[in-house]
């Protein structure tokens, strides 16, 4: 075994992959990019090296600066981690022949699996059933139409570079096809430099299903069983679950056999992930349960196997990748109870998501529970990585244990001013559907409206008028105090009082009642205080907001939350508008954010221009209101 890793990464993974090196006796060395000169994984590490300014591109993505930093500490092995530099073959290559370990996939099986169509051949030379499509060479739009007329519609056009949900198309009918190729290969050639696409039979109510495969460098290959990651929006996984509920004996042999002879078709090392995509309108069945694609890496939701398998996939791994063989056999592993796994992010979902960055200034996360993170109270979330602040795993006996978990951990959440998703995750976990087990990909997006609806409940108010009155050291029983007391006060008269008070930046009147409360009470702010109720957090002022920032669009500016490009602007200036309707549109932190309309009203002026890079806080169009 080697002595010492170095891991090429940042944040929750690297502090999770120096947990288990540290346990194993190993040496553990950070690097780190000048935006996270404070961060926590630079100071658990034993050594820590700058290697460059905070865009990934000049640091975490920099090949040259992390062998650079690889030699000069002497570490013997480098662990990419997620993400970054994790599926990239050049880089694998790289590291071997500098001599280091590479703690990783074959530099030939990512490139094997790189490419969608590809890989998908291989997979039917293997025995393994695909999504029913076309992956043909002729790219002629008259072919790849008649292609997708055979298919039958809805099809789903892909970008054979495709990845992270971009370049995807999903086409309901035959008249729409022409347009949405174009669209689809135009932006598959500019985010990727490759405008082919393949065909796939769009498939209904789908379920994500995924198996985790761990290969050794002596042929030997294991599966860890399946995960469910159905919880997602807009492609993006929320919530993910082991084992995956309805998977009856018959369709996990199928799934996992087919993802073991994915894994040897590309004579897989390391740890794996097959990913299928379900046909869920009838339940799991094993005739429709079709592979997707292989990540070749640790995936963020490796967790939940962990708890149900017992193991520490980050030890196989750094065992593998010495020349060990695989530490147990298949018919070693086992199934035990049920984990599920919440993402917490920096982001604001009554905000349309958007990323909320800034410092984590009151950062209060379960300690009862395996909670994976890379930051802590003081730390910073920045805008140029993912936003992601941590991981919530729980493991109980059945899975409405777990669930039940899961949303009390995500209850007791505190955290501001940086605003988290985690109201909107014990939505999800409490939702009816989710409850049933009945989830597919699409039940966020169907169901978006109540699951961001965090406005607070009649309690939430109640207990931040009771608050408020207790906060100024007065019995409100003793002292009639006329700035606070409702007009209409009768002497003799039931001693009734009702004061005024504003909750996030909306007026609410309420009477002082000496409730048990159900909020917990958090740091003071102007003219109040922070309540937590539910994983949501509350500001409660005796003072109306002054002006916008902060996040409050109440005077119609829209501002940029943080740097970012104009990608598309909706509206025009003098367009009438309603509630919620995009104005323009922000590409920043990889993703787009629609900024929206606070109420109905009317457009001002619009001050950008699609193309336009925009500074954070800068306003970027104006709604008057019309009511
Ligand atoms: P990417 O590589 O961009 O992540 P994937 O091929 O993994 O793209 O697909 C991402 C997501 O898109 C899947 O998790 C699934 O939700 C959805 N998806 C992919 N293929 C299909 C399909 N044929 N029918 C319906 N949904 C699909």
């Amino acid at each position: 075994m080697f002595r010492s890793v170095l891991v090429a990464n940042r944040g929750e993974i690297a502090c999770r992959i120096f947990r288990t090196a540290r346990r194993m006796g190993l040496r553990t060395i950070a690097v780190y990019s000048e935006a996270d000169a404070n961060a926590l994984h630079v100071r658990e590490a034993d050594e820590a090296v700058l290697i460059g300014p905070a865009p990934a591109r000049e640091s975490y993505l920099d090949q040259a600066r992390v062998l650079t930093a690889a030699k000069a500490t002497g570490a013997e092995a480098i662990h990419p981690g997620y993400g970054f530099l994790s599926e990239n073959a050049e880089f694998a290559e790289a590291v071997m022949a500098a001599g280091l370990t590479w703690i990783g996939a074959p530099p030939a099986s990512i490139r094997a699996m790189g490419l969608k169509d590809a890989a998908k051949s291989l997979m039917v030379e293997a025995g393994v059933p695909v999504t029913p499509g076309y992956m043909g060479k002729d790219q002629s739009p008259e072919r790849l139409k008649a292609e997708a007329d055979a298919i039958g519609y809805p099809v789903l056009i892909k970008a054979v570079a495709g990845g992270g949900g971009k370049g995807m198309r999903r086409v309901d009918e035959a008249s729409a096809f022409l347009d949405a190729l174009a669209s689809c290969q135009r932006e598959a050639a500019s985010s990727f430099g490759d405008d082919r696409v393949l065909i796939e039979k769009y498939i209904l109510s789908p379920r994500h299903i995924e198996v985790q495969v761990f290969g050794d460098a002596h042929g030997e290959v294991v599966h860890l069983f399946e995960r469910d990651c159905s919880l997602q929006r807009r492609h993006q996984k929320v919530i993910e679950e082991a084992p995956a509920p309805g998977m009856d004996e018959a369709t996990r042999q199928a799934v996992t056999a087919a993802a073991v002879r994915a894994a040897r078709a590309v004579n897989y090392v390391g740890a794996g992930t097959i990913e299928f995509i379900a046909d869920g309108t009838e339940g799991l069945r094993a005739d429709r349960i079709w592979f997707m694609e292989m990540n070749t890496r640790l995936q963020v939701e490796h967790p939940v196997t962990e708890m149900i398998t017992g193991q520490d996939l980050v030890e196989w791994q750094l065992r593998v990748a010495a020349g060990e063989p695989l530490p147990l056999k298949q018919d070693q592993l086992s199934i035990a109870g049920w984990a599920m796994e919440a993402r917490l992010y920096a982001e604001d979902p009554a905000n349309g998501f958007l990323p909320s960055i800034g410092r984590l200034d009151h950062f209060v996360l379960p300690d009862d529970i395996r909670v994976d993170t890379g930051v802590e109270a003081g730390g910073e979330v920045s805008q140029f990585y993912d936003p992601m602040i941590a991981k919530l795993i729980v493991h109980e006996e059945t899975r409405e244990a777990a669930a039940q978990a899961l949303a009390d951990a995500c209850a007791d959440i505190e955290v501001w001013p940086v605003r988290t998703n985690a109201g909107f995750l014990v939505r999800c976990l409490e939702h009816q559907r989710f409850a049933a087990g009945d989830v597919d990909t699409g039940l966020i997006g169907a169901e978006e409206a109540a699951l961001t609806d965090a406005r607070p409940s009649d309690a939430v108010i109640q207990d931040a008028s009771d608050l408020l009155w207790r906060s100024r050291n007065v019995d409100p029983n003793d002292v009639w105090d006329a700035e606070y007391g409702a007009p209409g006060f009768r002497l003799n008269a039931a001693r009734v009082t009702r004061q005024t008070f504003f909750v996030d930046g909306v007026r609410h009147q309420a009477p002082y009642e000496n409730n048990h409360p159900v909020v917990r009470y958090g740091p003071q702010i102007d003219g109040g205080f922070v309540v937590f109720h539910g994983g949501d957090a509350y500001a409660v002022s005796r003072h109306a907001p002054r002006g916008a920032g902060g996040g409050g669009a109440s005077d119609g500016s829209l501002r940029a939350p943080m740097p970012g490009k104009i990608v598309a602007a909706p509206a025009r200036s003098g367009d009438a508008v309603t509630k919620g309707q995009p104005i323009v549109v922000l590409e920043a932190m990889k993703m787009e954010h629609a900024l929206v309309a606070p109420f109905d009203g009317v457009v001002g002026e619009i001050g950008v221009s699609v193309g336009d890079q925009v500074a954070a806080d800068a306003v970027l169009a104006v709604v008057a209101s019309t009511s």
